[in-house]
């Protein structure tokens, strides 16, 4: 490595060990010598503030699987949705073994899922008593919003205005900061046909966004894909990706693509007849992540994640969710063990991004 590149990142680990002990950044007045301080005095943050390169001087990839919680049965705003209903107590009570069972599983892989989430779950589990939101949270998973627009604003939510967006988003906020004893949640999927979703997440206070699938055809459009994170100049309504593929060095939100995958619909195959079933839409996974890696790019942050319903990927109950436990072992862990992939939330890659900007 040389001087130059080595200064550079020494001052992008040194900014974000400054941000992530919520200590100020020094001011240009002080001498330098109190700015070292901080990661001598705390390696654990430097360490994990360092996933650009691992030891060799090779790329990084973060990766993390998100979890979408949908909206099953009326949600906070009286909309009725999917085919379920949180509201049954059996239906919801397997469900949140599931979410436990499959959590833990990844724990054990030491990894940490980021968990989107929005009424009628959020609210039945507050009505109900049941920990589970907060549980996750205290084992280190993150909490965000996966923000079903028709679920929350109706038939027909892209004619409505920002604060009415920024409005209804803070509410299913609230509750998952209420269900999940937590202050803060940054990252949302969803809303992907609203042009203005920008500003609506900015306002309602989300930096973090990633997903993106078009609700109409269940595909992603190919200028998405990639592991380079970026800041959107704006959203899209679904076929002019200008604004959104367009880098906006002071935009308030940070999109994670999801990986270097080859194919539109490699979001919802998995549903697809001919996609061959789950063993087959994991060796599918596999070769996007190995492509991911090839895509990688040393002094860049990289990442590659992918999604998973509660209940998804169950397969035999004599060895339930056999399918990820399979592909944690035999493909994620020898790639962490080698320094090659980083288990990372949806935000700590966007922090992680971030701590690489001029
Ligand atoms: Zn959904």
């Amino acid at each position: 490595m040389n001087t130059l590149k080595r200064t550079s990142l020494v001052f992008a680990v040194l900014a974000f060990a400054l941000v992530a002990c919520g200590l100020p950044a020094a001011p240009t007045t002080q001498p330098s010598v109190t700015v070292v301080e901080p990661v001598e005095t705390q390696p654990a943050e430097a360490a994990t503030s360092q996933p650009v390169e691992n030891e060799a001087g090779e790329a990084v990839l973060l990766f993390d699987i998100g979890m979408h919680i949908e909206p099953m049965g009326e949600t906070a705003q009286g909309f009725q949705s999917g085919k379920n209903d949180y509201h049954n107590p059996q239906f919801f009570e397997r469900q949140v073994e599931d979410i436990r069972f499959l959590t833990q599983m990844i724990e054990a892989h030491g990894g940490r899922m980021t968990i989107q989430a929005q009424s009628p779950f959020t609210t039945v589990a507050l009505e109900s008593g049941n920990t589970i939101l907060a549980d996750l949270a205290a084992r280190g998973h993150e909490l965000a919003l996966h923000f079903h627009e028709d679920a929350h604003l109706g038939k027909n939510p892209e004619p409505l205005s920002v604060q009415q967006w920024c409005d209804v988003m803070k509410e299913e906020l609230g509750y998952i900061m209420q269900a999940g004893g937590v202050s803060d949640v940054r990252y949302w999927s969803g809303g992907n046909l609203y042009v203005n979703l920008y500003e609506a997440a900015e306002c309602a206070g989300l930096d973090v966004n990633s997903d993106w699938k078009s609700p109409a055809t269940q595909s992603t459009d190919m200028s998405l894909i990639g592991v380079n994170p970026w800041r959107p100049a704006g959203g899209t309504d679904g076929s002019d990706f200008t604004l959104f593929t367009q880098h906006d060095p002071n935009g308030a939100i940070v999109f994670l693509p999801e990986g270097q995958y080859d194919k539109e619909n490699f979001a919802s195959m998995r549903r697809s007849d001919d996609a061959g079933g789950d063993e087959a839409y994991f060796e599918y996974l596999k070769e996007s992540l190995y492509a991911s890696l090839s895509a990688a790019q040393s002094g860049k942050v990289n990442v590659f994640h992918f999604t998973v319903h509660p209940g998804e990927f169950r397969g035999d109950p004599q060895d339930p969710f056999g399918v990820i436990q399979r592909f944690l072992t035999e493909v994620v862990d020898p790639l962490v063990a080698s320094g090659q992939l980083q288990w990372a939330t949806y935000s700590e890659m966007a922090d992680a991004y971030a701590a690489t900007e001029p």
